[in-house]
């Protein structure tokens, strides 16, 4: 198995899905918008970009199902197949799935990732407090906005 300084782990709240990435998150962004907020059951949810291959499912299974979509487009969401966490997302207008959307608050230690922006503030609960520092929009974001040189230069190379 691939291992270096760079691998974090995490998994699902039933136990039987474990799994690695070999790198630190692409981006990470917390996104408020009301169908996130219904998928998660909660305020909102925290999604890193990450390649797909440095991402490796170390024991469990995982079932595809389909996602909401603000879009409109394809969302599929990968959850272990027996307690059903989701565990990332393929969103089809990621070509050839280069990218996962990996949910952030599933690594043993989520809190070294945390939010670099936070979308879809429309939509956000009044009680949810967003420190002054982390940049913050409306809706989307344009990745040359908010993403440094180097993940910039990590996301073309996969898509
Ligand atoms: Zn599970
Ligand atoms: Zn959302």
């Amino acid at each position: 198995m691939r291992s270096n300084l760079n691998t974090y782990s995490g998994g699902c709240s039933c136990g039987e899905v474990r799994y690695s990435i070999f790198d630190i998150p692409i981006f990470t962004h917390a996104c408020h918008c009301s169908l996130c907020q219904r998928y998660t059951a909660s305020a909102f949810v925290v999604h890193s970009a990450i390649e797909t291959n440095n991402f490796s499912l170390v024991s469990g299974k995982l079932i595809d199902t389909p996602g909401p979509s603000g879009s409109g487009s394809i969302h599929r969401v990968y959850r272990c197949k027996t307690c059903f966490d989701q565990i990332y997302s393929h969103y089809n207008f990621v070509e050839n799935n280069g990218v996962l959307i990996l949910k952030t608050t599933t690594l043993d230690n989520p809190n070294i990732f945390p939010p670099q922006a936070h979308i879809f503030l429309k939509n956000k609960l009044d009680w949810v407090k967003i420190d002054q520092d982390t940049p913050k929009f409306k809706g989307m974001y344009k990745r040359e906005d908010v993403y440094s040189i180097e993940s910039l230069k990590r996301r073309r190379l996969v898509e």
